[in-house]
């Protein structure tokens, strides 16, 4: 969801398939909506002299878009090779079947549901296809099975739904959780300060070029979400829709149900640590 205008280091303008970084290609899928901004961005990453490329979040199953991702990497030269999934929500893991059925890869992500072939994804492991290099990251909190993906070669990480392009995501309690979801932030903060990190390739919206500051303007945004929740329920706001309509006043109705799942997932933590 969003609820927020800028963050730190976005570029003006549109969402528009194309070359982001060396490495990294988006085909932007056609499902713009509230909740996932100006449609999922679809990643097609390789090596420059390679043949071979990797997919990030094939997208919704929309036949003409998967079509494109082929099309796309077969113009740049390009076999898909191997089919990865940030997370399961539907907009980024819908197509991944279809998809693998169109390019004959395996399908590999956190959650062994969505797997095709017998290979996973684990913390840390590095994934290595035609000399493209990338580290898998670990960032629940959003879901449960959020992960990111680092591309060291590039200065960059795909976040998913972790991090947005535009406003900021939501903690989709009760799978997601917003303990897990600060650890994530932080850790995306050490990538952009000890990993020399500096490009944010995120699931939806545009390109950020100050991953450090993007990062940290979603700490300090969480925190004041927080903070403000804390102060809702001290004033006598009980349930998390009366929280909602008090914090969230500011935000687009349409995104009152995401916030109040957000809401569940801030009291949720209040409770746990003892501070409503
Ligand atoms: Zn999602």
């Amino acid at each position: 969801m969003t609820d927020a205008a800028a963050l730190p280091g976005q570029p003006r303008g549109a969402v528009v398939s194309g070359p982001a970084t060396e490495r990294a290609v988006n085909v932007l899928a056609p499902n713009p909506s509230v909740m996932t901004l100006d449609g999922t961005n679809t990643w097609i990453l390789s090596e420059p002299d390679s043949p071979l490329a990797v997919v990030v979040d094939p997208g919704p199953l929309d036949e003409a878009h998967l079509r494109h991702v082929v099309d796309t990497a077969e113009s740049l030269g390009k076999r898909v090779a191997l089919t990865l999934l940030t997370h399961g929500h539907p907009d980024h893991a819908e197509g991944a079947g279809r998809f693998a059925e169109l390019t004959g890869t395996a399908v590999r992500a956190l959650d062994p549901a969505l797997r095709l072939g017998d290979e996973g994804l684990s913390a840390g492991r590095a994934i290595e296809v035609g000399g493209l290099e990338l580290r898998v990251v670990p960032t629940p909190g959003h879901t449960a099975d959020s992960l990111s993906f680092h591309l060291p070669a590039d200065r960059a990480v795909l976040t998913g739904d972790t991090v947005l392009g535009r406003g900021t995501t939501m903690v989709a309690h009760p799978d997601g959780r917003l303990g897990d979801y600060l650890d994530s932030l932080r850790r995306l903060r050490s990538l952009t300060v000890d990993d020399g990190v500096r490009t944010v390739l995120p699931g939806h919206g545009p390109v950020l070029e100050d991953a450090q500051g993007a990062v940290e303007y979603y700490l300090a945004h969480r925190a004041t979400r927080l903070a403000q929740v804390e102060t809702a329920v001290e004033n006598g706001h009980r349930t998390a829709a009366e929280v909602v309509a008090h914090v969230y006043a500011d935000v687009d109705r349409s995104l009152w149900p995401a916030a109040e799942l957000s809401v569940r997932a801030q009291l949720e933590y209040l409770s746990e640590h003892g501070l409503i």
